[in-house]
């Protein structure tokens, strides 16, 4: 799979391409520090947005799209300027809406990086009415600028008028916002904390039921999730799903996966036992470890 880094590598603008491999570590997971965009936009010429446009094939290079094989790159900025980035990733045998899309890969991803606002997303393509919605979200919706090629840059008003969002559902604090859940759980298991630590994490201002997975891989790795609720209820992301979006970033094959972990809790008003279930049982073998926190 890193055959498709390189492939995306040969896409780039030369300046651009050499920059980025004297600078990257490898392999590049999709992340790069506020002081990596400042040598880059020196060292490659490009500045400000056209750096991030001339970046998204590598962003687009994380995709995993077996239904559609439409790749989508985003590139998410967070307000101290690091760069995060993601792809879409379908879930080949399951119903679609098991799907993550772009944004959603790339907004997780700084989330789950402790970033606690965003300035701007970047995409290869009109983000869809799902994701807008999604965007509507967080915490720093209404300062939200959404840069596409080859169109004027638009708040994410103006992508979204008349919007519905948290606050018609009387919630005030939104996705990203530093927040933390008092959850207990006595279980000496060191995958089972780690999904404990995400779900105290995890954003369910709706349905009072916050959750994470931890996934353990054969090499040592653990890639985790959280829930990520949406006020229109059906763009929330499951945590399920954003731990596969970062293994899809780190280009690990799901067939890696050793164990997985869920923890939810205990009383909610729902469960993600059956979505992460299904959604593991599309990649996996393996079983799904249910905890319910108290
Ligand atoms: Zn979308």
């Amino acid at each position: 799979m890193a055959f498709a880094f390189e492939t995306a590598l040969k896409q780039l603008p030369e300046e651009l391409a050499g920059a980025l491999t004297s600078r990257l570590t490898q392999p590049f997971t999709g992340y790069l520090s506020a002081e990596d965009v400042q040598a880059l936009e020196q060292d490659s010429g490009l500045s400000g947005h056209d750096l991030l446009l001339a970046m998204l094939p590598l962003a687009a290079s994380f995709s995993q799209a077996p239904v559609s094989h439409f790749e989508v790159g985003a590139i998410a900025r967070g307000r101290n300027g690091d760069l995060y980035f993601g792809a879409n990733l379908e879930l080949a045998g399951e119903a679609l809406f098991h799907s993550v899309h772009a944004e959603q890969s790339a907004i997780s991803h700084a989330w789950l990086s402790g970033e606690t606002g965003l300035t701007e997303i970047v995409v290869n393509a009109s983000p869809c009415g799902h994701c807008r919605q999604f965007m509507n979200e967080l915490n720093s919706a209404d300062e939200l600028v959404i840069v596409l090629p080859g169109q004027d840059n638009g708040a994410l008003h103006h992508y979204l008028p008349y919007a519905f969002g948290p606050k018609d559902l009387g919630v005030e604090v939104g996705l990203m916002a530093a927040s933390g859940q008092a959850l207990q759980l006595q279980d000496a298991d060191a995958l089972v904390q780690a999904a404990l630590e995400q779900a105290r994490l995890s954003y369910a201002p709706y349905s009072h039921s916050p959750a994470a997975v931890a996934l353990a891989c054969r090499d040592g790795q653990v890639f985790v999730g959280r829930y990520a609720e949406n006020a229109a209820f059906n763009p929330s992301l499951p945590p399920m799903q954003m731990a596969l979006a970062a293994m899809a970033r780190h280009r690990v094959g799901f067939d890696q996966i050793q164990r997985a972990v869920l923890v939810e809790k205990a009383d909610g008003q729902i469960s993600q036992v059956n979505a992460a279930t299904a959604a593991l049982a599309a990649i996996s073998p393996v079983t799904l470890e249910v905890n319910r926190a108290s």
